[in-house]
């Protein structure tokens, strides 16, 4: 296959993950026959520096003419960098919320999986982290309460805050027909999170979900109230696999799955539109307190580019891959800083990079 795609190398650590994760999708292409055509892009600080803009529609132009886009991290330093003195839509951040918009990014995908060898990392009880957990944490990205009509006004004399949250049918078929899609490749099983005992929006999620599980008969389906969920991911964590669930609950649970996990160098993320583009970057920021040191972990980078062959171009096999091999190479016992422990031995971030290539 020739698969083309638009590459952020942004800014801090991003140029350094990203350099090892294309290492790693090189070595896939040479052994299962692909190739990959790659067009560098800029987003963020580094855009802002070369073109005063934290990212060009010349930019938005070719990552829309791409299949995918692999990104690393963009921002800097927040207390100290020059970028955040300038106005908000002009600060680095101002150009992921343009990318994610322009590119009608409406479906984010956190897989949350705890690594056997990484199980001390876990904040959870050992007979919980014990049995382990494989979930993946879908949240609508682009409706919702945050991106409903907000106020504040005095009413009588007294300040009234108002945030509404809103949802139409077809915002939430269009994430559940993803969702539905995502299990068929995993575990098939799907749990949406709602708060239906209260909130109509939830009622009406329920009632288009319904509707879509009996498109996916292999598929077993369930919904959770989120407060119930929030309890049942520290508490069972195994029983679920994908969470599919609205903008804020998303917001929170996807953080709280993350935590479990132990390790933010660890989490690759993807986020989808209608087709089978993605954007696909690991779940950290920049880290500008390790940038230039060739000392973070490239492995959510890494994961996020077997999300992109998994989720854009259906090469189930290379994903599985790159996987496998970041499971080989833990096994192995190699760690980078933030996820050796104490006194363990640790590798360099190209090496991590190389290490992964070698197994794929
Ligand atoms: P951060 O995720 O960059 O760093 C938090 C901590 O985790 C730091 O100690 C860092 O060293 C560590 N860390 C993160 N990724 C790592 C990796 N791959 N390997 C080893 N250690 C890693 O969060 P922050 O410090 O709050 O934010 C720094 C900058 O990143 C800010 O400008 C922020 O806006 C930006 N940011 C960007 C994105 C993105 O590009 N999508 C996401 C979050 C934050």
């Amino acid at each position: 296959m020739n698969m083309d795609i638009a590459v952020i190398r942004g800014d801090g650590i991003g140029p350094e993950i990203v350099n090892e994760a294309i290492k790693v999708l090189d070595a896939v292409c040479e052994k299962y026959g692909h190739s990959i055509n790659y067009e560098h892009i800029l987003m963020g600080g580094c855009s802002i520096d070369a073109t005063g803009e934290p990212l060009t529609d010349d930019a938005v132009k070719i990552a829309k003419s791409k299949d995918a886009v692999l990104l690393g991290s963009i921002g800097g330093n927040t207390q100290t960098s020059p970028w955040y003195k300038l106005p908000p839509n002009l600060r680095p951040e101002a150009g992921l919320l343009k990318i994610r918009k322009e590119l009608g990014l409406f479906a984010n995908l956190r897989p949350a999986y705890l690594y056997p060898e990484l199980k001390d990392a876990c904040p959870l009880k050992e007979e919980v982290a014990s049995k382990g957990f494989d979930m993946m944490m879908m949240r609508e990205l682009t409706g919702g309460l945050y991106f409903g009509e907000r106020y504040t006004k005095e009413i009588d004399g007294v300040l009234t805050a108002v945030d509404t949250l809103t949802y139409s049918e077809n915002e939430i078929r269009r994430i559940a027909i993803k969702g539905f899609d995502i299990a068929m490749k995993r575990r098939k099983k799907v749990t949406l999170v709602d708060k239906a005992n209260v909130l109509d929006s939830s009622r009406l999620w329920r009632k288009v979900v319904d509707e879509v599980a009996k498109d996916y008969p292999e598929v077993e389906y369930g919904v959770m109230l989120v407060d119930n969920c929030a309890m049942q991911l520290v508490k069972d964590p195994a029983q679920f696999d994908v969470v599919l669930t609205e903008n804020m609950f998303g917001d929170i649970l996807s953080d709280e799955a993350s935590m479990i996990t132990g390790s933010i160098g660890m989490l690759p993320s993807a986020s989808l539109n209608e087709t089978k583009f993605g954007l696909y970057e690991p779940s950290g920021g920049s880290a500008p307190d390790i940038a230039g040191k060739n000392i973070a972990n490239p492995l959510a980078t890494i994961l996020s580019a077997a999300m992109m062959l998994r989720y854009t171009f259906d090469l189930d096999k290379e994903a599985d891959a790159i996987e496998k091999a970041v499971k080989t190479v833990l096994e192995e016992g190699y760690r980078t800083i933030d996820i050796a422990k104490p006194g363990e031995p640790q590798v360099k971030c190209d090496e991590m990079g190389s290490l992964v290539a070698q197994r794929v």
